[in-house]
């Protein structure tokens, strides 16, 4: 993915400079006049992924800690002197109001008066679920923001935590789920039946009530964790992420009914403004490592390492190879230069700095 992105990048830089050089009457304007307009987006519309760093407050989306991340599984460090996850609060949600609804970019779950609370996997104390939502593609070849060896899943989940008392060290905690095209999952009718009520953008709907816990995979015993950030503007870091090792499925008919959500016109501007594609591409992990994170049984090892909880926060990341870094100073988002052409139009919309000939 991080070489597309770079050919995509030199493929803009060619179509500015063929285009300055063909048509004087290219506008340039200096990036401070232009940032108040684009609206950051994926693939068909929007200032795309490579380019989100260059809008006003977002610039911390050029940052070193950001994900999602590959996660190369022959890479991965493994851990087990850390505490199991406690989820019993996401297993009894009875009572608690959830609002599905369609924000014209994804779809998602909120817990506008009770959030949910979980414990342990190594997390600074407690945190509460914020929201989940989904990211999915344009088909279940693709669709997932993190890569498992190279490779998507059809959607991926995240599951937003939110620490119940302020940490400095960091700012949330996201729980990822792979969701692969496969079997039927009857777990996730919950949410799949009622897509249809939030079809256009600003929709919202209430769910009827089940365990959140249903919409993890049936082993949580192991899962990769590194620190990185939002995968949305502001890209803001000290994210300390979780994906879950096991994976779940759900058939291509369930997959389907979440292309069907119409969303942001400015941003999805093929078929009825259908919301696909809205995956980030992978970020350098640079000096970061993921590590398998799949504790002990049994409560000595719980103890023992509970205390020492905060050092698979963000913290000790760890460092990574000299090859990390030629891949980043490659990446696109890391150039001096914040240009971007919306090439649907082929209008070249901003650029930091002139262009010399
Ligand atoms: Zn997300």
């Amino acid at each position: 993915m991080t070489s597309k992105v770079m050919l995509l990048f030199f493929y803009i830089e060619t179509i500015i400079l063929q285009a300055t050089e063909a048509n004087e009457e290219v506008q340039v304007t200096e990036l401070p006049k232009a940032i108040a307009g684009p609206i950051w987006g994926y693939y068909q519309g929007g200032i795309p992924p490579p380019f989100w760093s260059c809008l006003a407050n977002n610039e911390m989306c050029a940052g070193t800690m950001q994900s999602p991340v590959n996660i190369e599984t022959r890479y991965v460090v493994r851990n087990n002197k850390i505490s199991k996850f406690c989820f019993s609060g996401l297993r009894k949600t009875a009572g608690i109001k959830m609002e599905l609804k369609n924000t014209g970019l994804a779809v998602k779950v909120q817990f506008p008066d009770v959030q949910p609370i979980i414990k342990g996997g190594g997390l600074p104390g407690p945190h509460k679920l914020l929201e989940l939502h989904f990211h999915w593609g344009d088909t279940i070849q693709r669709g997932s923001e993190h890569l498992i060896n190279g490779k998507h899943s059809a959607l991926e989940a995240h599951f937003v935590f939110l620490p119940t008392r302020d940490d400095p060290k960091h700012f949330a905690a996201v729980i990822g789920v792979m969701i692969y095209a496969g079997n039927y999952n009857p777990n996730y009718e919950h949410i799949v039946s009622k897509l249809k009520d939030v079809k256009h953008i600003g929709d919202k709907t209430d769910l009827d009530n089940f365990p959140i816990m249903d919409l993890f995979p049936e082993s949580t015993r192991c899962w990769y964790r590194y620190c990185g950030s939002l995968t949305t503007p502001p890209c803001r870091e000290k994210v300390i992420w979780t994906v879950l090792k096991h994976s779940i499925s759900m058939s291509e008919d369930q997959i389907s009914e979440f292309l069907k959500l119409m969303g942001e016109p400015r941003v999805f501007t093929e078929g009825n403004n259908n919301i696909v594609d809205t995956f980030r591409p992978v970020q350098p992990l640079l000096q970061r490592k993921v590590t398998l994170s799949c504790p002990r049984r049994g409560k000595y090892y719980y103890e023992q390492n509970r205390r020492n909880a905060n050092e698979y926060g963000c913290i000790n990341h760890g460092y990574g190879t000299q090859e990390c870094h030629k891949t980043y100073y490659n990446h696109s988002s890391q150039s001096n230069i914040c240009l971007w052409v919306d090439w649907y139009r082929r209008q070249l919309i901003n650029k930091k700095e002139t262009i010399t000939k």
